[in-house]
């Protein structure tokens, strides 16, 4: 081994960052006797969101895949309504309504935001569509406009996957709060986190009862803690989509941080974006674009090549540099399942095609602008095209 060798970087593709005051929070959630959810900390965490997205209510979940199984019992999907999902995205956003017994229908993605083609919305409408799922894909909004247009005329909801997106925007607009529902995701690999958790973000007042009685395994307990009602049951269908106190402590800690880490990002964001511009128009390499009307969540930075052998050959040259970057979704409408529910949908040939060229570049909240010009530099280095 060389000496060069032996001074090999190591920069992970994802890692934790702390904020400080988590481990103080949860001594906190601790003291005060409360484990279970729905007490002090997921309230705090609650009100946040409201307050800094402007959303009408906020309930914090377990996970963003659980927001989205509650979405799909609000909305009282069942066998045989069909769910518009693009096919990059991950397994969640089809499953939660695959799992009522819905008929995913995969809509093809633009090649510039990676967002669904909303000009192949239309024509993907029956009869059965019960769900419009847009994902913002990297935190850069959909043509949402274009979108809920489509949908209003066919009197169809509109769920956003926000999971990338918090704090994103879209006409000045908070992400999340455009479709009748939205999705947050802190799972660890997402920019604010407590490991797992989610939220469900409700835009439209009749689903406000519904969706608390959803997350409250069927019962009417949230308004029975509120003094509304005198005792609680069994009211509707539900399951227990509740944090417990000691993941919202850690997430109140991460949330009240929001602006200092979005700032982080963005610059995060813009050092690859800087570095790489060059080297990306010799090569002919694909960057993240980010539309006019949109302000992103700086959720990811990745990397279009050609096809998939570069792809791999560029990810091998990082990691004998010890940098972990990595691929993303392969595509839904390709998958076993898809197969098994006869899924619908059109062709998808852009998101084969991105799915097969796109690296993601390692992006963590507290990643020096020194490891960047290391991922930067290695790749500068990569010239066999
Ligand atoms: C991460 C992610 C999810 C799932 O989030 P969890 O909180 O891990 O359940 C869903 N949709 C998209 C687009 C995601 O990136």
């Amino acid at each position: 081994m060389s000496i060069k060798d032996s001074h090999k970087p190591s920069i992970p593709f994802c890692k934790i960052s702390l904020q400080g005051s988590e481990l103080d929070h949860i001594a906190k959630a601790v003291s005060e006797g409360h484990l279970s959810g729905n007490h002090f900390f997921t309230r705090q965490c609650e009100q946040f969101l409201q307050n800094s997205l402007a959303a009408p209510k906020a309930l914090l979940t377990s996970s963003c895949t659980h927001a989205l199984e509650m979405a799909a019992i609000a909305l009282e999907i069942q066998a045989g309504d069909e769910v518009i999902v693009p096919s990059f995205s991950f397994v969640s956003t089809a499953n939660a309504f695959a799992m009522r017994g819905a008929r995913p229908v995969f809509i093809d993605i633009r090649p510039d935001t990676l967002n669904l083609d909303e000009t192949k919305l239309e024509g993907l409408i029956t009869e059965k569509t019960k769900a419009i799922v847009p994902v913002h894909y990297g935190g850069v909004a959909c043509a949402m406009d274009e979108i809920l247009k489509i949908a209003q005329k066919y009197q169809i909801p509109v769920i956003e996957d926000n999971a990338h997106g918090l704090f994103g925007k879209y006409k000045g607009k908070n992400l999340g709060t455009l479709g009748r529902l939205g999705t947050l995701s802190f799972h660890e690999t997402k920019n604010i986190t407590c490991g797992e958790g989610g939220a469900l973000l409700v835009n439209d007042p009749e689903y406000f009862s519904l969706s608390e009685i959803v997350r409250e395994k069927g019962t009417d307990r949230s308004q029975f803690f509120r003094g509304e009602v005198d005792k609680y049951s069994w009211v509707g269908p539900g399951s227990n989509y509740m944090p417990s106190e000691l993941q919202s402590a850690f997430l109140l800690a991460q949330l009240e941080n929001a602006d200092a880490i979005q700032n982080k990002r963005r610059q995060i964001y813009e050092t690859y974006l800087t570095g790489l511009s060059a080297w990306a128009r010799d090569y002919g390499i694909g960057l993240p674009f980010i539309p006019e009307d949109c302000e992103s969540a700086y959720h990811l930075f990745y990397l279009l090549l050609p096809n998939e052998k570069k792809r791999d050959e560029l990810m091998e040259h990082l990691k004998q540099r010890g940098i972990l970057a990595v691929f993303h979704y392969l595509p839904l409408h390709r998958s076993k399942m898809a197969k098994q529910l006869d899924s619908g949908g059109g062709p998808c040939p852009v998101t084969e095609r991105v799915s097969a060229g796109l690296l993601r570049l390692p992006f963590y909240n507290h990643i020096s602008e020194d490891e960047q010009h290391v991922v930067i530099e290695a790749i500068q280095d990569f010239r066999r095209f």
